[in-house]
């Protein structure tokens, strides 16, 4: 076992600040609800040398959830991840194409099985047999099934993935479902749209540190993120609490961080963590930039939180 300076040692050998790699492993250390004393230990699971093998697969999307992953404004962690993770097969970026890629993807399927992580990233087309989604000549549909199948585990990354997502929503012409229901193989469900990438990260690193999947609640989400709701952890429930509310976009209230129950917020029905751990490396989340939640997180959250910028 490798000691800190080790970690650290081999993570600058990569370009990589250590200042700003200790301060992610706290980042995700608190996030995991660990003690202070387990960031070493979480730093060294986030460059072990023993890589759990990734297929990333993707289904009826926008990759809006892979960019989130790699254009994180730490220009180094993408590395990292891909580091970390022995990323067999990811179509966004791979460097194969075509008939390649397919082999690529059959190849690593047939080498890992029972042994890979399998994630999945977009919904899947169900009517017709999953005729209106395919790729290379398959369904989506017979492509998950197969590859859930193989999989040591299944993660789905976004709500389109977890709970079916934008392509599920009403009038649902596809009969998009979740990866979940539509090959009946139980996953676990960073949902959001997109999701934060600390969370995936945190549950990797669960994976790594334990050698098991984090508990998770009933929609299948790691209870280490979406324990409380938005509502439970908002810096403007003092606001609510008091009676004080934006009326307006821009009106005084707004203008002093009150409460946007009144302009549609979804927060009191919405379990996630983004107002401890905010995006773009805690810049700032959409609550704190003066938007409602839209409640991205939960389970049919196009039909069922919407219209977003009216109360429920
Ligand atoms: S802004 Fe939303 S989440 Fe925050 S206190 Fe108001 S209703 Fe709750």
């Amino acid at each position: 076992m490798e000691n800190k300076e080790e970690v650290l040692a081999r993570v600058e050998a990569k370009g990589v600040n250590r200042r700003e790699f200790i301060k992610y492993a706290t980042l995700v250390t608190s996030v995991l609800g660990l003690a202070p004393s387990m960031i070493p230990k979480v730093a060294e699971a986030m460059t072990a040398k023993q890589r759990p093998t990734v297929i990333w697969l993707h289904f009826a999307e926008c990759t809006g959830c892979s960019e989130a992953l790699l254009r994180t404004t730490y220009p180094w962690i993408d590395e990292v991840i891909l580091d970390i993770l022995n990323v067999a097969y990811h179509e966004t970026i791979m460097a194969p194409s075509g008939k390649a890629a397919e082999k690529s993807l059959h190849d690593a399927m047939a080498k890992y099985k029972g042994k890979y992580i399998l994630v999945c990233e977009g919904a899947i087309p169900t009517r017709d047999g999953g005729l209106y989604g395919r790729v290379g000549g398959r369904t989506m549909l017979s492509i998950a099934k197969e590859a859930t199948k193989g999989a040591l585990a299944t993660v789905c990354i976004g709500n389109c993935a977890s709970f079916g997502g934008v392509q599920a929503a009403d009038p649902n012409p596809s009969k998009a479902k979740s990866v979940s229901e539509a090959t009946g193989v139980k996953t676990v469900n960073i949902s959001g749209c997109p999701p934060n990438v600390v969370n995936f990260i945190a549950t990797v690193v669960h994976f790594l540190l334990l050698g098991k999947l984090p508990a998770l609640d009933d929609n299948g989400r790691p209870l280490f993120a979406y324990g409380s709701t938005i509502h439970d952890k908002c810096p403007r429930r003092a606001h609510y609490e008091a009676g004080e509310f934006v009326k307006k976009f821009g009106d005084a209230g707004a203008m002093k961080g009150w409460c946007l129950a009144e302009m549609g917020c979804k927060g009191p029905d919405t379990y996630n963590n983004c107002s401890l751990i905010k995006f773009n490396d805690g810049t700032n989340w959409p609550i704190g930039a003066g938007h409602p939640c839209i409640g991205c997180s939960e389970p049919s959250f196009w039909d069922e939180k919407s219209p977003f910028y009216e109360p429920i």
